[in-house]
C-alpha cells in the first residue's frame, strides 16, 4: 500500500477491520476456495482520491474460469445447492442479508476506498441497497412454482408447468456501484436457484472479494458463487462463449454489451443488457423549481455523475428557463467536493486518472462546440482525480455533450416551448434508459409519461430504485430487467408438462 492511501486512511479513521482487509493481497474465490490466478499474474488496484495504490488482485486466466465453472456447473447439476429446499435457500439468502447489514460499515469504507465514491452514500445507498435487494430476493424461493391448466384437446390430460432455474449464470460487473450492481444480479439468480460466476470491474473488484468472505460466512455451499478477478477482454469476452454458462447478464457500457450480446447469441446463451444512458428530464413551467432544482442536480451529480440512469440532458419550458437555471446554479455551488472518505463529501473524485480524462475531455469540447459553460467546467490539480459538477446551458441537439454518455458530472440544459417539443428532445436520443418529468399537473404528466421512450420514468424525482420494481433500459440501453419479479423471469426456463390420464 502507498503512504498516500496509508495517510489518507489514518486522516479519516478507518476502521481496523478495514485497514487489515485492504493490506493483504487479494485472491479470487473459487468452488469455496481462495486463489491466485493460475500463471501468479496479478494487477494493482488504486485509490482515485490520492491516486495511490492500495494492493494488488489477481488477473484471472480462462483456465481459472473454467474452473469457476465446473464448481457452479456441479453444483448446479444435481450438487447440495439444486437438492435444497426453497426455505433453506431462503434461510441462506437471509443469513447472507444480515451478514452484510452487520459488516455495512467496513464495506462502505472498502467502496469508498476502491471508487472513490461518498462513504456516507455508500452506507445509506450502495449497502443499504445490497441489503435490501438480498432480503426482497430472500422472499422468493418458497414462491416460485407453474400453474395447473385445462387443455381444450380432445383427449383427459394433467397439464401443468414447473418453473426451473436457468443454469449457470456470469455476472459481468461495472465500477460505478460495484456491490450493488454485483447484488442486483446475484440475489436474484440464487433466488431462482441458479449458480453464479460474477467478474467485478478491475477497478473496483475488492467489495465483492469481501463480500465473497461472507458468502463463505453464511455457509453457501462451495462453487454455489464464484469470483474470477481480472481483465473484461479475457474473462468477460470468455464468459460470453463458454459452454459451460447457461446466461450471461451484463452491465456496462453500450459497445461492450453489444459485443457481450452477439457473443452470448452466437452460442444460444440468455442474455440481460443494462447499457449506457443519456436520460432526459424535462421542467415544465408549473414545477415547483426550488425542489426540482434540488431533485435534478442529484439525479445528475449524485456519485459524481457517475451513474447510468443519470439525468444529464435537462430541458425546461421557456418561461421558467432562467429562474430555473438560476435555482439549479445555487444547488449545485452547496454540493462539496472532497475525498471520498470526508463523510460531507458530494462530489468525490473520478473513478480513474482516464475516465477523468474523458470527462474533460467533453468538457472541452462542450466550450468548442459553443455550449455556454454556467457552473463548474475545470478539473482540478493534484493527485486525485477530481472534475468539478459542470453545467451548460442554451445546448445545441447536435453537440457531443448532449448526445453522448460523458459518465462524470456534466449537465446540459436547453429550452422548450411545446410538450410535443419536449417530447421530440427528450426521444431524440440512441439511448432509453430512463426519464423524469418535474410538474404537478397530472393531466400533463400522465399525457406525457406514455410518449417518453424509456424503461423508467421518475416524477418529481429522480433513480427512486427499490427492489420490488424493475430496472433496465430500452433501445440501445439494453434489455431484460434488474430487480421485481420481473427479473426472476429472466432466469428461470418454463417447462410444459403433459401426463396423459386414462
Ligand atoms: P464497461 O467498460 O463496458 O465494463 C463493464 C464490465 O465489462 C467490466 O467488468 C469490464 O471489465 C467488462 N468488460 C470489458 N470488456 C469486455 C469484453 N470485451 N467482454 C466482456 N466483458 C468486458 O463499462 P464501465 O466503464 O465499467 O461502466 C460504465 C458503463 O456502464 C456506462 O456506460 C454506464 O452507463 C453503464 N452502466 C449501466 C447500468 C445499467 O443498469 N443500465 C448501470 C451501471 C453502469 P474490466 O473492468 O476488466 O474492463
Ligand atoms: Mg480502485
Amino acid at each position: 500500500m502507498d503512504e498516500s492511501v496509508r495517510n489518507y486512511l489514518d486522516h479519516y479513521g478507518v476502521s481496523d477491520a478495514t485497514r487489515r482487509f485492504l493490506a493483504k493481497p487479494q485472491k479470487m474465490f473459487i468452488d469455496g476456495a481462495w486463489v491466485d490466478s493460475g500463471n501468479g499474474v496479478t494487477f494493482d488496484v488504486f485509490e482515485p482520491s490520492t491516486g495511490g495504490r492500495i494492493t494488488s488482485a489477481p488477473s484471472g486466466t480462462t483456465e481459472d474460469l473454467d474452473q469457476a465453472v465446473a464448481a457452479a456447473r456441479r453444483q448446479f447439476d444435481g450438487g447440495e445447492w439444486r437438492r435444497l429446499k426453497p426455505l433453506e435457500r431462503e434461510r441462506l439468502l437471509h443469513r447472507l442479508a444480515d451478514l452484510i447489514e452487520t459488516h455495512g460499515n467496513e464495506l462502505a469504507e472498502i467502496e469508498a476506498v476502491d471508487m472513490g465514491k461518498s462513504v456516507s452514500f455508500a452506507r445509506d445507498i450502495d449497502i443499504q441497497g445490497t441489503v435490501d435487494t438480498f432480503r426482497y430476493f430472500a422472499g422468493w424461493p418458497s414462491k416460485l412454482h407453474g400453474r395447473i391448466v385445462e387443455p381444450s384437446i380432445p383427449g383427459n390430460y394433467l397439464a401443468y408447468t414447473r418453473k426451473e432455474p436457468l443454469g449457470v449464470v456470469a455476472a459481468i460487473v461495472p465500477w460505478n456501484f460495484p456491490l450493488q450492481t454485483m447484488a442486483w444480479k446475484l440475489a436474484a439468480a440464487l433466488a431462482a436457484g441458479c449458480t453464479v460466476i460474477v467478474k467485478p470491474a478491475e477497478l473496483t473488484s475488492l467489495s465483492t472479494l469481501r463480500f465473497a468472505e461472507l458468502v463463505q460466512e453464511a455457509g453457501i455451499p462451495d462453487g454455489v458463487v464464484n469470483i474470477v478477478t481480472g481483465r473484461g477482454s479475457v474473462i468477460g469476452a470468455a464468459m460470453s462463449t463458454h459452454p459451460g454458462i447457461d446466461k450471461v447478464t451484463f452491465t456496462g457500457s453500450t459497445p461492450v454489451g453489444k459485443d457481450v450480446g452477439r457473443a452470448a447469441v452466437g452460442s444460444l446463451k440468455h442474455v440481460t443488457l443494462e447499457l449506457g444512458g443519456k436520460s432526459p428530464v424535462l421542467v415544465l413551467d408549473d414545477a415547483d423549481l426550488p425542489s426540482a432544482a434540488l431533485a435534478v442536480a442529484n439525479g445528475v451529480f449524485f456519485n459524481s455523475g457517475q451513474v447510468c440512469d443519470a439525468g444529464t440532458r435537462v430541458y425546461v419550458q421557456r418561461a421558467v428557463h432562467d429562474a430555473f437555471l438560476d435555482e439549479l446554479v445555487k444547488v449545485t455551488r452547496t454540493l462539496k467536493i472532497a475525498p471520498g472518505l470526508d463523510r460531507d463529501c458530494y462530489i468525490g473524485p473520478m473513478v480513474s486518472a482516464q475516465q477523468k480524462a474523458v470527462v474533460a475531455g467533453y468538457i472541452e469540447a462542450g466550450r468548442r462546440e459553443g455550449a455556454e459553460l454556467v457552473h463548474g467546467g475545470a478539473s482540478l490539480d493534484g493527485p486525485g482525480h477530481f472534475i468539478e459538477p459542470t453545467i451548460f446551458a442554451h445546448c445545441k441537439p447536435e453537440m457531443r455533450i448532449v448526445r453522448e454518455e460523458i459518465f462524470g458530472p456534466v449537465l446540459v440544459t436547453s429550452p422548450f416551448d411545446t410538450l410535443d417539443e419536449a417530447v421530440f428532445l427528450a426521444n431524440d436520443t440512441p439511448f432509453g434508459l430512463a426519464a423524469a418529468i418535474y410538474s404537478n399537473d397530472l393531466a400533463r404528466v400522465h399525457g406525457l409519461i406514455p410518449r417518453l421512450h424509456a424503461g423508467s420514468v421518475y416524477v418529481n424525482a429522480h433513480s427512486t430504485i427499490d427492489p420490488s420494481m424493475p430496472f433496465g433500459g430500452f433501445k440501445d440501453s439494453g434489455f431484460g430487467k434488474d430487480l421485481g419479479p420481473e427479473q426472476l423471469d429472466y432466469l428461470m426456463e418454463t417447462k410444459a408438462v403433459w401426463i396423459t390420464l386414462p
